[in-house]
């Protein structure tokens, strides 16, 4: 297998968390009796590029099927941070009636509707269409392709030039990073910005976040490898914030190579952090396994010390970086009872390998359990405020990365 980005040959691997379904593979119960693909799930590193990257076995077909069941409204804090986003955005870049936005990955609207409301022009690019469906209820026109530079090409064709190009959580998504890249600059207009959000894969190693690798995330990205992808395309970084959201994120802002904005010095200092980290270097990669290892074995212990406790365990959340901590650990519903979840669309089904049964979390007051594991603990303080009446009966929230936590 060759790097995703430089073509280089990947030699390096140093995360293996066995063979998993995809990570957003719910099941309804009449899937339950039938077979269950999986694929293996590895991490390797480029030692040209430091482009971390998972295998080649799943293509973006096969995960982002019209089953979909991920919707960003379901988080309100996320509904928070995309509506701060349009606000800043807008005012930093001059937006008008007159202007042109377009999302990729624009989900279920929940970014654009804030552009619909300000009446400035603008497109979703979802190629799922259940989200795709809930975008369209908002009056927001939504092209449902995957995105790439033949897509960008056709829009081209057809008069569209992009003032604005958001991509929240979607450049780790691709499969195929320099086409998406290239596919930017084409609809980017001559004077036109790019924003693009995406975990900092710093974070992921210092905070050993190794339940955010799963096969639907191709790309673990630094933002050396960031600014070299962009070069490459010719396009260039001129500005970073660094953000919150999933446990460490970076939002780049990106415009024509040859554009004339300053760039920040913000952008070398965070490439020479990296670097200053070990980033470069294949022994702080080596050494990530064992303290993946050591995180499964003491979410283990407590599991099963609590049951034999005679303890009733359930889960919150439903959301992808959950199955791989489930998966990798091999817990099943004698462990964890169940998961509760807001979304209507993964309620009634099982998780994907675990088959633990995905329930409403109005059912949490019936069933009492002594323990809550936070499986999106990057939204654990949102969860936690939600679900206050639990003390009721003295129940205690648990997270386990990066490392067991009762509050
Ligand atoms: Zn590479």
């Amino acid at each position: 297998m060759n790097c995703r980005h430089c073509n280089q040959v990947l030699e390096y691997k140093f995360l293996d968390l066995g063979f998993m379904p995809p990570s957003n593979a719910y099941l309804s119960s009449e899937e339950l009796n039938k077979p269950e693909l999986t694929f293996p799930l590895r991490l390797f590193v480029c030692c040209n590029c430091w482009l971390v990257q998972t295998d080649d076995y799943t293509s973006a077909e096969d995960l982002f099927t019209d089953k979909y069941a991920y919707f960003s409204s379901v988080s309100k804090q996320w509904l928070i941070h995309a509506e701060k986003y349009v606000e800043s955005i807008t005012r930093e870049i001059g937006l008008t009636k007159n202007s042109f936005v377009v999302e990729v990955a624009s989900n279920d609207g929940y970014l654009l509707k804030n552009f619909v409301a300000k009446k400035i022009p603008c497109l979703g690019i979802e190629p799922t269409a259940s989200t795709a469906d809930k975008a369209e209820e908002q009056e927001i026109p939504v092209c449902r392709e995957f995105f790439g530079k033949e897509l960008a090409l056709q829009l081209k064709k057809e008069g569209k030039s992009a003032d604005l190009i958001i991509g929240n959580n979607v450049f780790a998504h691709v499969p195929d990073i320099n086409d998406f890249s290239e596919g930017m600059k084409i609809l980017l207009k001559e004077s036109g910005t790019i924003t693009l959000e995406f975990p900092h894969l710093m974070e992921l190693l210092k905070n050993k976040q190794f339940d955010t690798v799963y096969h639907e995330h191709f790309s673990y990205l630094l933002l050396f490898t960031v600014n070299k992808i962009f070069k490459n395309a010719g396009l260039k970084i001129w500005n970073v914030d660094i953000l919150e959201t999933h446990g460490g994120s970076l939002r780049v802002y990106g415009c024509h190579l040859d554009c004339q904005r300053e760039v920040s010095p913000v952008v070398n200092k965070i490439i020479l952090e990296e670097e200053q980290l070990g980033l470069h270097d294949l022994d702080t990669y080596n050494s990530f396994q064992e303290h993946v290892n050591n995180i499964k074995n003491d979410f283990l212990d407590f599991l099963i010390e609590q049951k034999k406790n005679g303890k009733r365990i359930s889960a919150y959340g439903a959301a992808a970086k959950g199955n791989t901590l489930l998966n990798y650990a091999g817990v099943k519903s004698d462990l964890i009872t169940c998961v509760y979840d807001a979304a209507p669309a993964k309620q009634g089904n099982y998780l994907p390998g675990s088959h633990i049964p995905i329930l409403h979390p109005d059912e949490i007051d019936n069933d009492q359990p002594d323990f809550l594991i936070i499986l999106p603990w990057n939204i654990s303080s949102e969860i936690i405020q939600q679900l206050q009446s639990v003390n009721d009966w003295g129940c205690k929230f648990v997270t386990a990365i990066p490392d067991i936590k009762v509050i």
